[in-house]
């Protein structure tokens, strides 16, 4: 049986049915990996016996009818969430060796709804990345062509479900880590509401832009994992005081005469004619569903990127600093002194671009420039935010490309941050503004899948599945996959 072929929910049938086992389910993807994954480099750690364990307690539980929401399904954790007993390196040479001494509550979560952990996934260095070619455990390739990146800096999440060697997968965004590595695989990718999902156990880059989600291969696989994930904490004090948002029972409603915003900034931005078409063929297919297209401006949204490469390394800076040999990571060898100490830690085990951000941040954070920096980019954070507000007095969703382009050849953007920070341009805007958006496949230009973004209001999650899910019930090009 090609059991990666499957959903999420034919697989919960098949398993409530007995027509597999988990145990079996666990083995099959387990193969997958050790068949393909020498080729792509999509997990720093696979976690063989725990899951065979995990998988055991299912199948024992489905044979005393004690089955949990998602027990049995497998899934693929970034290796940012920490994992007790197992390795979380955050994709560092400065967490390498460590093994945390808790769980994230996603782990948490998911594991209590039954969910089986095959392993983690590699990633961008402390998530800053778009191509996943900053990981201290080399490049994740993408699946669709080897000599392409996968996008970042979720993308090993994103490389090991579009190959099918995991049904699903964790993943986080900070400007753009979900959205962007779904458009370069061909994926479904979630980013809820910033609150919506637990930040505890979440390795911190940037904390008031990081949140958790989903990388799936439909918007309703992406449902049913988000909502068993989503939820207050009381360990995250910047968790939303809501009960997990029911994701799945208005997913099948139509969308008719419900309004789409098309943000004019965004598309007088040059776009390669590929991208246009798929843009608006995906625009045709609303319309046909009974969509109302509303041209909107988001009039300081050219700001965003700057405000970014500034909100976030200052707050990558101040999040940076524990790692400093002394309490746990990575420590330098033979220090002279307390100084020496803290300073070889550092030089030796943060990579070129981690120490790009910090510095900028420590800049951006010192006094003289904090006003001038810091302060005026929340200053203008507050007018992105604005904008968003009034437009979504106006539409239900927004409608944009999620990247400039598709998948890019390796090595072709590492010697130009620049260049690099642009493949997040429509992505960021959403994290400053802690909005939800989701990235889903509308079209392929050379044999490369393309995605479109779709930003909701404030926790409004279910409708934005809504939209991505009927929109998936009409076409089919979340259904192409590189098949490996
Ligand atoms: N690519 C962006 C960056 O490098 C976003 C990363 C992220 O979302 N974690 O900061």
């Amino acid at each position: 049986m090609d059991l990666h072929k499957f959903s999420i929910s034919q697989l919960l049938d098949g398993l409530k049915n007995k027509q597999f086992s988990s145990t079996e389910l666990t083995k099959h993807y387990l193969k997958r990996i050790s068949k393909h994954d020498d080729d792509l480099n999509s997990y720093i750690s696979v976690t063989e016996d725990l899951a065979l364990k995990q998988a055991d307690a299912a199948d024992k539980r489905y044979h005393d009818d004690k089955a949990l929401p998602l027990d049995g399904i497998p899934l693929a954790h970034k290796d940012i969430f920490c994992t007790k007993g197992v390795l979380t390196t955050c994709g560092s040479k400065m967490l390498a060796n460590f093994e945390a001494p808790y769980s994230s509550t996603v782990y948490e979560r998911l594991n209590s709804k039954g969910m089986v952990m095959l392993g983690k996934t590699n990633m961008d260095e402390f998530a800053m990345g778009s191509s996943n070619e900053t990981s201290y455990f080399g490049p994740v390739k993408n699946p669709w062509n080897l000599r392409n990146v996968p996008g970042g800096s979720s993308g090993g999440s994103a490389a090991c479900v579009s190959a099918e060697l995991a049904p699903v997968a964790t993943a986080t965004d900070t400007g753009g880590s979900i959205r962007q590595p779904a458009s370069l695989c061909g994926l479904t990718g979630i980013k809820p509401t910033y609150g919506r999902v637990s930040r505890f156990g979440m390795i911190a880059f940037a904390s008031s832009l990081d949140q958790g989600g989903v990388l799936s291969r439909s918007a309703e696989d992406a449902a049913l994992v988000l909502e068993a994930m989503s939820g207050h904490d009381p360990k995250d004090s910047t968790s939303l005081n809501y009960e997990a948002p029911d994701l799945i029972s208005d997913i099948n409603k139509p969308i008719k005469g419900m309004k789409i915003g098309l943000p004019k900034e965004f598309f007088e931005k040059e776009m390669p004619e590929y991208s246009q078409k798929s843009i608006q063929q995906a625009i045709e297919v609303y319309k046909n569903l009974g969509a109302e297209f509303v041209e909107i401006s988001l009039r300081n949204i050219n700001l965003s990127l700057p405000i970014y490469y500034i909100i976030a390394p200052a707050e990558c800076s101040a999040n940076l600093s524990r790692y400093d040999g002394v309490r746990y990571g990575y420590r330098c060898n033979d220090p002279k002194d307390i100084d020496d100490l803290f300073m070889r830690t550092r030089e030796e085990g943060f990579g070129a671009e981690v120490k790009r951000r910090i510095l900028i941040g420590t800049y951006v954070l010192s006094a003289g420039y904090y006003d001038a920096y810091y302060l005026k980019a929340q200053k203008c954070r507050r007018l992105v935010a604005n904008d968003f507000l009034e437009a979504f007095e106006k539409v239900d969703v927004i409608l944009s490309p999620t990247t400039p382009g598709t998948s890019f050849k390796a090595g072709e953007k590492t010697n130009n941050p620049l260049e690099m920070y642009l493949q997040d341009i429509f992505t960021i805007p959403a994290n400053l503004v802690g909005l939800p958006g989701l990235s889903i496949p509308c079209g392929e230009h050379e044999g490369l899948p393309l995605g479109m973004q779709l930003i909701g209001n404030s926790l409004e999650e279910a409708k934005l599945l809504q939209f991505a899910h009927s929109y998936q019930l009409n076409t089919d090009w979340h259904k192409n996959m590189p098949n490996l």
